[in-house]
């Protein structure tokens, strides 16, 4: 038999891993749920169209990276490759309009058929926020502080660097366009192939190229900052300042856009240089167009998503576990004390285990190795007298205690 293996890019999460990945969400949770950001689940697969109407039929995701599939049924299928797409369109087929405005979280796992390497997967988790029909500016610096607030709680804020721009409204977005395609027109023969096809369809996508002879192209081409209208400039101004205000550092990036097509006004990522190419670890930015171009009216919206694995990787101290009290019968007949005695004290809140089986040596061993701080050894002549042994393991010191008393002994 061949031998059973995962698929590229997918990784199985246990032990020290999912203790990092977990801590990322709950951190993430308790964060934003401060913030009165309430959670939703929607389904982990969409029909196709929900992903390949809203993100832009330019954007690498829907031209190549996603999970499609025909069901028995022969509806178009997709895995999401993302968590906005989603929520909007859950946002509007039950008809939430009436709630604004609505914050809203998400998490879960995503799709993307992407070369795996360091920080990227084929199946990978995302936590993200949307925040639906609040269109001032200080609501884009409410999520970015927020965003920025976690990541100082998992203890990253010294690693990571905060990057805004602004793409500005419909009118100083086409404006600009106009004048990239005319600059990109001039250096064509230097463009990648893939560049030279964005060109024609979406050509502020070649900013976000990866690929070094696009980059050497980008590296001189007109700065969208030249290009935002009045308006554009002053939300923009209204945003950095109130940025300032809050005391949260930033770095004005004007060569950011964000790989997908719906952005309007503020974009921002949260950047390390810990990993390499794969740096953005929170990304996110105000989409005005996208629920009107879903059915769902004009509601304006901004939002968020971080990779949960990539910010699990920069993690390296975890709090510590609390420490477990074991429970150890001495002689197979008192098992079945021994366990009411474990559950006396998970059932007063304490961290409380039993080995399942071997001799009194072999359990304290395992003990040890599971880093208890105390043991109850519970013995047949002991216990006759409603009594057994409280151990402490960190410096060996034990005395008989009665059993009735044990909760507050072990304190
Ligand atoms: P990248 O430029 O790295 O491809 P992206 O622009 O495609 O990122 P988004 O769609 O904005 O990423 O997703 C938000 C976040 O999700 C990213 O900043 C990253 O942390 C994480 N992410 C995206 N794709 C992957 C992946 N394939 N594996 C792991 N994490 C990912
Ligand atoms: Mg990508």
């Amino acid at each position: 038999m061949t031998k059973l293996q995962s698929v590229r890019g997918t990784y199985d999460l246990y032990g020290e891993a999912k203790r990092k990945t977990k801590r990322v969400t709950r951190i993430a949770e308790e964060v934003v749920e401060k913030y009165g950001f309430e959670e939703i689940e929607t389904p982990i697969f969409e029909f196709t169209e929900v992903f390949a109407r809203n993100l832009g039929d330019t954007s690498d995701i829907v031209t190549k990276e996603m999970y499609c599939f025909e069901d028995r049924g022969g509806e178009s299928l997709t895995l999401r490759p993302e968590g906005t797409a989603g929520a909007i369109r859950a946002f509007v087929s039950n008809g939430l309009q009436q709630n604004l405005p609505l914050k809203i979280y998400y998490q879960g796992p995503m799709f993307r058929y992407e070369r795996p390497q360091k920080g990227r997967q084929r199946q990978f988790t995302q936590f993200g926020v949307e925040l639906l029909g609040a269109e001032t500016p200080q609501a884009d610096v409410e999520i970015i502080a927020m965003a920025y607030e976690f990541l100082e709680k998992l203890g990253l804020d010294g690693q990571v660097t905060v990057e805004v721009n602004s793409l500005g409204d419909d009118e100083s977005r086409d404006a600009y366009r106009q004048k990239l395609v005319e600059y990109l027109n001039a250096h064509y023969d230097e463009l990648s192939d893939d560049s030279k096809a964005r060109l024609e369809r979406n050509p502020l996508r070649v900013l976000d190229s990866k690929e070094d002879c696009d980059k050497n192209v980008v590296a001189n081409a007109p700065l969208y900052a030249d290009s935002l209208n009045s308006a554009s400039r002053e939300f923009f101004a209204s945003v950095l300042s109130g940025l300032d205000r809050l005391g949260i550092k930033y770095r004005v990036n004007n060569r950011l856009v964000r790989g997908l097509d719906y952005y309007t006004h503020t974009v921002f990522e949260l950047v390390t240089d810990k990993l390499g190419a794969q740096g953005t670890v929170l990304a996110g930015g105000r989409y005005n167009g996208l629920v009107e171009q879903m059915g769902g009216g004009n509601v304006t919206g901004i939002g968020w998503a971080c990779g949960v694995e990539r910010l699990a990787m920069l993690l390296d101290n975890l709090p510590e576990t609390p420490r477990p009290i074991v429970v150890i019968p001495v002689t197979d007949e008192v098992n079945t004390a021994a366990l009411e005695i474990t559950q006396k004290l998970r059932l007063n809140g304490l961290y409380a285990e039993q080995g399942y089986s071997g001799n009194i040596k072999k359990r304290m061993i395992k003990a040890n190795k599971i880093n208890a701080k105390l043991a109850v050894i519970v013995g047949p002549d002991e216990l006759a007298r409603g009594e057994v042994v409280l151990k402490n393991l960190d410096n060996g010191e034990q005395k008989n205690i009665a059993v009735a008393n044990i909760m507050k002994e072990v304190k």
